[in-house]
C-alpha cells in the first residue's frame, strides 16, 4: 500500500500539520517542527504536543508515515568547528522535537564543504554529527536525503550515502529518502524503462531497500544530470507523468511517506488523487 501526501504547513502551530494533510487527502506528510529558517524556536508545549498526536490518531496518521523535514540553516558537514557545532546543536533539538512528538524519522540533507575540505572529510564530518545527535535522542531515525548536487552539496550519490552511513554507529536508526527530482537532476534516470530499473538495481546493490524510509515525489525543471535542485508539479517538469505511474506502480516503495514538495500547492488534492489513480 502506498501512503502518500505533501509537505503540509504548520502555521499556528505542529498540531495543525495533520489537519492540513487530512484536508487534501493525504496518507503521509512531512512537515517542520519549527521555523526551518531561523536556529532557534522556543520548545514545543506539552499543550501543543498532546493536539498534535491527537489529531494525527483521529486522522489515521501513524507515525511511520510523517516525515518531518529539518531547517534550512544546518550543515553537518560544516568544515569551520565553531559553525558546525552550532549545526550539530540544531541537528541534536530537531530530533529531540521529533521524539517529543513520538514521531521516529527525520528527514535531512546531508551537507556541504563549501570547497574548502575533500568530500570524504565532509562525508565524515557529517557522520560524526548524525552519531551525536543519535546519542542524545531515542527512537528517532536520521534519514539522509540525496541531493541533485548543486553547488557543493553532497549526497548526491548513493556511494556518498553509503559513506556517511558505514560511519554511523547505530545503524539501526539511520535511512534514506530518495527525492525525484534530485535523483535524476544528479544523473539517474528515472524517465525510461530501462534507466529505472538500473537506478533502483543501483540503490539497492549500494544502500538496499531497507534503508529507504520515505520518497519525494517531485517532477524537475532540471534535465538529466543537470544539478539543479528545481522542483515542478507532477507531470509538467522533465521527468513527466509516466514516470510516477510507474513510480506507483512499484511495489518496493510500499509503506513508506511518499511526500509532494511540488511548487503549486493548490494542486496537491489533485496530485494525490491521481498518484492513487495509478496504484
Ligand atoms: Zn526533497
Ligand atoms: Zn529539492
Amino acid at each position: 500500500m502506498k501512503y502518500i501526501g505533501a509537505h503540509v504547513s504548520i502555521s499556528g502551530g505542529v498540531e495543525n500539520a495533520p489537519l492540513n494533510a487530512a484536508a487534501i487527502g493525504a496518507k503521509a506528510f512531512a512537515m517542520f517542527t519549527k521555523n526551518q529558517r531561523q536556529w532557534k524556536s522556543a520548545p514545543l508545549s506539552q499543550k501543543s504536543i498532546d493536539a498534535f498526536q491527537k489529531n494525527c490518531a483521529d486522522n489515521g496518521f501513524a507515525p511511520e508515515y510523517i516525515l518531518p523535514h529539518d531547517g534550512y540553516l544546518i550543515n553537518l558537514g560544516n568544515p569551520d568547528a565553531e559553525k558546525r557545532a552550532i549545526s550539530v546543536e540544531a541537528f541534536t533539538d530537531e530530533m529531540t522535537r521529533c521524539q517529543q512528538l513520538g514521531l521516529k524519522l527525520l528527514n535531512f540533507h546531508p551537507g556541504s564543504h563549501l570547497k574548502l575540505i575533500s568530500e570524504d572529510e565532509c562525508l565524515a564530518l557529517i557522520a560524526e554529527g548524525i552519531n551525536h545527535a543519535l546519542s542524545e535522542t531515542e527512537g528517532v531515525t536520521a534519514v539522509l536525503e540525496n541531493t541533485a548536487g548543486q553547488g557543493s552539496n553532497l549526497g548526491y550519490s548513493f556511494e556518498q550515502l553509503a559513506k556517511i552511513i558505514e560511519r554511523v554507529q547505530d545503524q539501526s536508526r539511520v535511512g534514506v529518502c530518495l527525492d525525484t527530482c534530485h535523483t535524476y537532476a544528479a544523473g539517474y534516470d528515472l524517465k525510461t524503462e530501462e534507466g529505472y530499473a538500473r537506478t533502483m538495481e543501483d540503490f539497492n546493490r549500494i544502500l538496499g531497500f531497507p534503508l529507504l524510509r520515505g520518497m519525494h515525489l517531485n517532477d524537475s525543471k532540471s534535465k538529466l544530470g543537470g544539478k539543479l535542485d528545481r522542483h515542478n508539479s507532477i507531470g509538467k517538469g522533465e521527468l513527466g507523468i509516466e514516470t510516477f505511474r510507474h513510480l506507483m506502480q512499484d511495489t518496493r516503495l510500499d509503506g513508506i511517506p511518499l511526500v509532494l514538495e511540488t511548487i503549486d500547492e493548490s494542486l496537491w488534492p489533485e496530485e494525490i488523487r491521481l498518484l492513487y489513480s495509478f496504484c
